[in-house]
C-alpha cells in the first residue's frame, strides 16, 4: 500500500460478496495504477465466472429478505449510507482522484453528488406507489403495485467511480432489489470504500456485492450478470459498443436494461448567444474531467455572426486552464485515465489535421508525459473526419462554423448517438424551435451543466445513447415491475 493510498483511510482491497471481503478463488489479482503517476497503487481480486455466479446466488438468497423490508427500514439504511460517504467524503475524493486523476476539486463535488442520489433514493424507497384504477366492470376492483424486480447487475463505468455508482445502488436497493455491482477495472477502489461505508451503515450481507475483475475478465464476468436467471435488471454506464453486447447477452432471459451509453453532444451557440457565458459553459461542458463524462460536449457549432468572437475567446480560456496531477492546487484538468484513452485521442486529432483541420493551440501529447494530452482546440471541422462522429472523452474541442437554424440542427443530430446537447440563444421562439428538434434525452439551455448535483432530473438517453433513465422519480422504475391485481365478485 502506498502512502498516498493509505492517507485516504480507505483499506479495503477485497472485493465483497455475502457480507465477506475476500480474494478470487485462485487467488489471481489485477493493478490499479494511479493515471497521473503511473505508479501502482493497488492490486485487487481479478475473479471471474464462477465468483460472479456466486455473487448472484447469495444475493439471490438475499433478495427475499431484502424485498420484505418496508421501505422506511430501507430508506433510513440509505440514509445512514449518504450521512458516512458525506462525514468521509473527503478521503473518498483523495481515493477517487488518486486512482481516476480527475481535480480533487471535482473529487469532492462528485463524492457529494454521489451521497446525494442515497440521500434522493431514501425518500423514494417510501414512495414506491402504485395505483388504484376505475374499473369497467362494477363487481371488480383493479389495482397495480410496484415490486422488486430480482437481483441487480450494475456495471459502472471508471469517469464517476463514486457517483455512478450510488445512482444505480440507490436506486436498486430503494426498490428492495439486491445487487451485484462490477465496478470498472480502472477505479475499483471507489466501489470498495463504498462498500465499507455501506456495511457500516448496516446494508445486510448479500444486498450488496461487488466483483472486482481485470478488463481480460470482464466478458466472462459481464455474460454471467446478464444471463443468469436470477438476475432481473441490468444497469450499464459506459460505451455503445459494450452496451450492445450486454443487451444482447440480456435478450437470452429478456432482462429488463437500463444503458447509458456513449454520447456525441453537440454545443451550439447562436448569433443571439451571450458569447462570454457561451464561452464559459463550452469551457466546463467540454473539459469536465478532462472531456470524459458522456455528456461532455463532443463538436461546438458557432453561428457565422459571432464566429470569430467566440473562438478567439474560446482558446484563450483554455489556454488558460491548468493541467497536471489532480491533488495538486489550482489544476483543472487532469490526465485521461490510460494510455488507450491518449491514443484514441491522438488517433481523432491526427485524422482530423490530415483532413484539413486547423490546430488554435494544444494537438499534441502534454510533455509531462503519461496519460496527459494538452487541451485542444480545433477549427475547419467538416463531417469527413471521424472527429465528428466518435465520442472523443478527451480533452479536444472541434468547433464547426454555420450560417442557419436547420443547419445547426441537421448537423446536431447527424450521429447515431442522442444523449446530451447544449445551446445558447436569447430568442425564445428559437429556444423552443431548437429543444424540440434535437434528438437527445437531455438538453442544456444557456447551461453547460446539466448533470452536476441534479438528482431530481432524469438522466438518459435516445438513439444509441441508451435505454431508461437514472436519478430523478423514474430512477426506481428500471428496478420494478408493474403487478396488475383485478379483485372480482365485489
Ligand atoms: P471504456 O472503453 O471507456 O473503458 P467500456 O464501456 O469499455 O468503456 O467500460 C465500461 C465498463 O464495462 C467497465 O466496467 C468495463 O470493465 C466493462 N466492460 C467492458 N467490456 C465488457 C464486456 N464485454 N462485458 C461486460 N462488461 C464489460
Amino acid at each position: 500500500l502506498t502512502r498516498q493510498l493509505s492517507s485516504t483511510g480507505f483499506t479495503k482491497h477485497d472485493a465483497y460478496i455475502d457480507g465477506k471481503w475476500i480474494p478470487a478463488d485462485n487467488g489471481d489479482r489485477f493493478k490499479v495504477t494511479n493515471p497521473a503517476t503511473g505508479e501502482v497503487i493497488s492490486h485487487v481480486p481479478n475473479m471471474g465466472e464462477i465468483e460472479a455466479t456466486r455473487a448472484i446466488e447469495r444475493a439471490g438468497e438475499a433478495f427475499q429478505t431484502w424485498r420484505k423490508y418496508t421501505g422506511k427500514e430501507r430508506s433510513s439504511i440509505l440514509y445512514k449510507w449518504h450521512s458516512l460517504i458525506v462525514e468521509h467524503h473527503m478521503e473518498l475524493a483523495r481515493l477517487l482522484t488518486t486512482e481516476n486523476g480527475k481535480p480533487l476539486s471535482d473529487a469532492t463535488t462528485e463524492t457529494l453528488y454521489g451521497a446525494s442520489f442515497l440521500e434522493w433514493f431514501s425518500g423514494e424507497a417510501r414512495r414506491m406507489y402504485g395505483d388504484v384504477i376505475p374499473t369497467p366492470a362494477a363487481n371488480k376492483r383493479i389495482l397495480a403495485i410496484k415490486q422488486p424486480i430480482g437481483v441487480a447487475s450494475l456495471i459502472c463505468p471508471w469517469n464517476f467511480p463514486v457517483a455512478m455508482v450510488t445512482r444505480k445502488a440507490g436506486a436498486a436497493l430503494a426498490a428492495g432489489c439486491s445487487i451485484v455491482i462490477k465496478p470498472a477495472e480502472d477505479t475499483p477502489l471507489c466501489s470498495l470504500a463504498l462498500t465499507e461505508l455501506a456495511e457500516e451503515a448496516g446494508v445486510p450481507p448479500g444486498v450488496l456485492n461487488v466483483v472486482t475483475c481485470s478488463r481480460e475478465n470482464a466478458p466472462s464476468v459481464g455474460k454471467v450478470m446478464c444471463e443468469h436467471p436470477l438476475v432481473g435488471a441490468v444497469s450499464f454506464t459506459g460505451s455503445t459498443d459494450v452496451g450492445k453486447i450486454l443487451l444482447e447477452q440480456s435478450a437470452k432471459g429478456v432482462k429488463k436494461c437500463s444503458m447509458e451509453l456513449g454520447g456525441n453532444a453537440a454545443f451550439i451557440v447562436f448569433n443571439s448567444a451571450k458569447v462570454d457565458k457561451a464561452v464559459a459553459a463550452a469551457v466546463a461542458s467540454k473539459f469536465r474531467c478532462s472531456g470524459q463524462t458522456c455528456v461532455c460536449t463532443n463538436r461546438i457549432l458557432v453561428q457565422d455572426g459571432v464566429y470569430e468572437e467566440f473562438v478567439a475567446k474560446f482558446t484563450n480560456a483554455v489556454e488558460a486552464l491548468a493541467m497536471g496531477n489532480g491533488l495538486d492546487e489550482g489544476i483543472n484538468l487532469g490526465p485521461v485515465i490510460n494510455q488507450r484513452a491518449v491514443e484514441k485521442v491522438e488517433r481523432l486529432v491526427n485524422d482530423a489535421v490530415s483532413k484539413g483541420s486547423m490546430v488554435k493551440t494544444g494537438g499534441k501529447r502534454h510533455k509531462k508525459g503519461g496519460n496527459f494530452y494538452e487541451a485542444t482546440v480545433l477549427t475547419n471541422i467538416n463531417e469527413t473526419m471521424e472527429i465528428s462522429r466518435e465520442e472523443i472523452f478527451g480533452p479536444v474541442a472541434p468547433i464547426i462554423r454555420f450560417q442557419t437554424e436547420e443547419e445547426a440542427v441537421r448537423v446536431a443530430n447527424s450521429t447515431s448517438y442522442g444523449l446530451a446537447g447544449y445551446f445558447f440563444t436569447e430568442d425564445m421562439s428559437q429556444l423552443w424551435r431548437v429543444a424540440e428538434k434535437l434528438e437527445v434525452g437531455m438538453i442544456g439551455i444557456n447551461d453547460g451543466l446539466i448533470t452536476a448535483s441534479t438528482v431530481e432530473a432524469p438522466l438518459g438517453g435516445v438513439k444509441q445513447s441508451g435505454l431508461g433513465r437514472e436519478g430523478s422519480k423514474y430512477g426506481v422504475d428500471e428496478f420494478t415491475e408493474l403487478k396488475y391485481l383485478c379483485i372480482g365478485g365485489i
